[in-house]
């Protein structure tokens, strides 16, 4: 029997209600399959800081590295509850980018991806989306502006001012523009590449060496898009895109874009894999204006457990059973509350009667031989 240890970060906001939920789902996978699964929860983001004042505690690190994959909640607080936290400790600072520099985690995968059955989630009209809303986007995760080094002061004129550096070299680009490649490859051999080269420098260096990487992918159709233009492009016609790959800024905000077209950030998981080790995390907040109200959408969560299964531990089968159990939910008709307003034809569920409704789809799919 296989075994893995995953570290359970369920985080803040509504980070612990849905971590429950996918938690459950982590259990009834390691019922019906050849595996088990040795749960380590470990405290991570705003709670860590006001148990121990460190939000990426020394302890919390050594489960990390033990751990085969790492299955996070969001973090953070809201805008006014950060203030209570210095500004170097809080959440994003004090443990999120550490955690990606500790594993060097460069490649982040954020599925956008809406079947036509659910295309009512979205804000977008039917014939934009026509047969559904299906890409992914591969953000590099550890360079770029959010890692460059930072400068803050009083200049000669008496003015406080700020700098902050973008900084990539090839090797860096290289290495996300490849996974980019591979994974078009995979899918319809077409590849965004998002950049801003009229205006950064950093975008010129990127796109001489996309040219280059696509020398070794001659099958992949590369397309250069600025990243305002993919932006509003995004909207008015989804169905064009498919695999594309973008800085780290860029891919922050594109993304939450992403979940904007589906009709919600509750419905956007993600991977962050590094070569030595990988972490899953929904692509949004800690949603601190819904948390504790059990209203939240866990399908960022559970759909994180199901790229872990497939990215981790080579359980594509039982991940695609989550992916249909999940989805299946909603062709049921129903609904979270972030998806639909009450009186629209939907049954509405809460965090936790989307997760047993999962579950129930999850123990009538097949067993995988
Ligand atoms: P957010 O992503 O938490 O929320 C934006 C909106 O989306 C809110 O209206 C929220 O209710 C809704 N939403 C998000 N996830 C949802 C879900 N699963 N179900 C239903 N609705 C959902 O963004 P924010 O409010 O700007 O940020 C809150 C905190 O989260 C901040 O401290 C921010 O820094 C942090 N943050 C953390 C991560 C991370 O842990 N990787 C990512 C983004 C933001």
């Amino acid at each position: 029997m296989k075994s893995y240890k995953i570290a359970i970060l369920a985080g803040d906001g509504i980070g612990p209600e849905i971590m429950e939920e996918a938690v459950k789902v982590l259990k009834l996978v390691e019922e019906r399959n050849d595996v088990q699964f040795e749960l380590m929860p470990a405290a991570f983001g705003a709670n860590a800081y006001f148990e121990c004042g460190d939000a990426f505690p020394e302890e919390t690190k050594a489960i990390c590295d033990q751990a085969d994959a790492i299955l996070k909640g969001p973090i953070g607080l809201s805008h006014e509850e950060s203030k209570k936290i210095p500004i170097d400790k809080q959440p994003e600072r004090g443990a999120l980018l550490p955690m990606r520099r500790r594993y060097n985690t460069y490649a982040n995968f954020r599925p956008v991806s809406l079947p036509k059955g659910l295309a009512h989630f979205s804000p977008l009209k039917p014939e934009v989306i026509g047969e559904g809303i299906d890409l992914i986007m591969v953000r590099e995760l550890v360079g770029g502006l959010y890692f460059g080094e930072k400068e803050v002061g009083v200049n000669d004129k008496g003015l406080r001012y700020v700098k902050e550096t973008l900084e990539y070299d090839e090797e860096q680009i290289r290495r996300i523009l490849v996974e980019a490649f591979k994974l078009a490859m995979r899918r319809k051999k077409v590849l965004h590449n998002i950049h801003k080269s009229n205006v950064l420098k950093s975008s010129v260096l990127w796109n001489e060496i996309a040219e280059e990487v696509a020398k070794d992918y001659p099958e992949v159709e590369v397309k250069h898009i600025l990243v305002d233009a993919a932006a509003t492009l995004l909207c008015l016609n989804p169905g064009q895109f498919d695999v594309m790959v973008m800085e780290n800024m860029f891919g922050d905000i594109l993304s939450d874009q992403g979940g904007g077209i589906l009709g919600s950030l509750g419905l956007m998981p993600s991977a962050c894999q590094g070569d030595e080790k990988s972490y899953y995390e929904p692509s949004h907040g800690s949603a601190p204006d819904i948390a504790g109200k059990n209203i939240a959408n866990p399908y960022s969560m559970i759909g994180s457990v199901a790229m872990m299964l497939e990215n981790s531990f080579g359980m594509e089968a039982e991940a695609k059973n989550v992916w249909d159990a999940m989805q299946g939910v909603f062709t049921d008709g129903y609904s979270t509350a972030d998806l639909s307003k009450p009186g629209s034809g939907v049954r509405m569920i809460n965090t936790t009667e989307f997760g047993e409704k999962v579950l129930e789809k999850l123990r009538k799919a097949p067993k995988v031989a």
